[in-house]
């Protein structure tokens, strides 16, 4: 199914992330979680993709291909482009649609590991080769600001400039406080931003996993967040279990206020998923 069509549904739209596991097991684990994920019914699985063509990125391919051929899900591999040529984007197309792959996250990627391409200096440049090649678009948003992005203005110029270069839809950063995703969605609105944005959410398991999300993504920590990392900081299970219920009340609240979709960061934890799930159902 391409994604774009989801969002004409009367149920608003529930969709995963997953990323290739490592390692020799890789595969059969993917598919253990594909199975998990599959018992949901999501609307859509994406994929992630690691920038700079590492083995990594193969796998991207093989499972999408296995999630949507094997077990009958809609899926999303994600594209980085950063550092890449057209040929070797054109390489990936090949793979995709031989993959029987109808949708894709269009992304640059990080810069650091990997140096800015001349082809393709933002997403935005990716976008219209994607369409051209006949996929369904999906880019991502960023409701704090792209963390290069200091500027809250230009944060929504440069969502718009992927719209008009044909992104169908949009998937989001995750976020802790669902006050900055209202905020973003009526910025989005006034620069007439017109495709769906869906909105991902991540539950917490640790202190050192936010401390790397608040540095990667320049995430902000709404204080009932901080007293539970504060409060259950030597007690995994117990944090895991808070963490899972902030997450389900901030999917549960961003269901309740309409948004387009929703998106969980599940990292490949099927059962985090399943219960995020049967939390947000209800309001769905
Ligand atoms: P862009 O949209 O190109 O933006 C990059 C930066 O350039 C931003 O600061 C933006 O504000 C700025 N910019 C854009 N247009 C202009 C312009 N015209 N002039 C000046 N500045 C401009 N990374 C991976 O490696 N693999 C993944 O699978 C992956 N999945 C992701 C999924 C989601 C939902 C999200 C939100 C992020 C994901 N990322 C992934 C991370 C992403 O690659 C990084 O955030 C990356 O730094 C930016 O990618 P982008 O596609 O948003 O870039």
């Amino acid at each position: 199914m391409r994604i774009a069509e989801a969002y004409r549904a009367d149920k608003i739209p529930l969709s995963y992330e997953m990323f290739p596991p490592k390692g020799e097991l890789g595969i059969e684990e993917a598919r253990r979680v594909l199975d998990g994920l599959a018992l949901l019914d999501p609307t859509f699985v994406s994929v992630t993709y690691s920038a700079g063509g590492s083995g990594n990125s193969k796998r991207t391919v093989d499972i999408a291909e296995m999630g949507a051929r094997d077990v009958g899900l809609t899926m999303m591999p994600h594209l980085t482009c950063a550092g890449a040529d057209p040929a070797q984007i054109a390489r990936s197309i090949e793979a995709l649609k031989a993959a029987g792959i109808e949708n894709v996250l269009a992304l640059r990627g990080d810069l650091g590991r990997v140096a800015a391409s001349p082809d393709y200096r933002f997403a935005k440049d990716l976008i219209p080769q994607l369409r051209e090649a006949g996929f369904c678009v999906g880019a991502a948003a960023y409701p704090e600001g792209h963390i290069d992005c200091l500027d809250r203005r230009e944060n929504v110029e440069h969502l718009k400039e992927k719209e008009d270069a044909g992104a169908e839809f949009f998937v989001s950063q995750l976020f802790f406080d669902n006050e900055v995703a209202y905020r973003f969605l009526d910025e989005c609105r006034a620069a007439r931003i017109r495709v769906p944005i869906e909105f991902g959410i991540m539950p917490v398991t640790s202190k050192a996993q936010v401390a790397r999300m608040v540095f990667m993504c320049g995430a902000s920590l709404p204080s009932r967040l901080v007293k539970i990392l504060a409060r259950y900081e030597d007690a995994p299970d117990d944090l895991r279990r808070a963490g899972i219920e902030y997450a389900a009340d901030q999917l549960c609240d961003l269901a309740r206020h309409g948004v387009d979709g929703l998106h969980i960061y599940c990292m490949n934890n099927a059962d985090t998923a399943r219960e995020l799930h049967d939390a947000v159902e209800p309001f769905r």
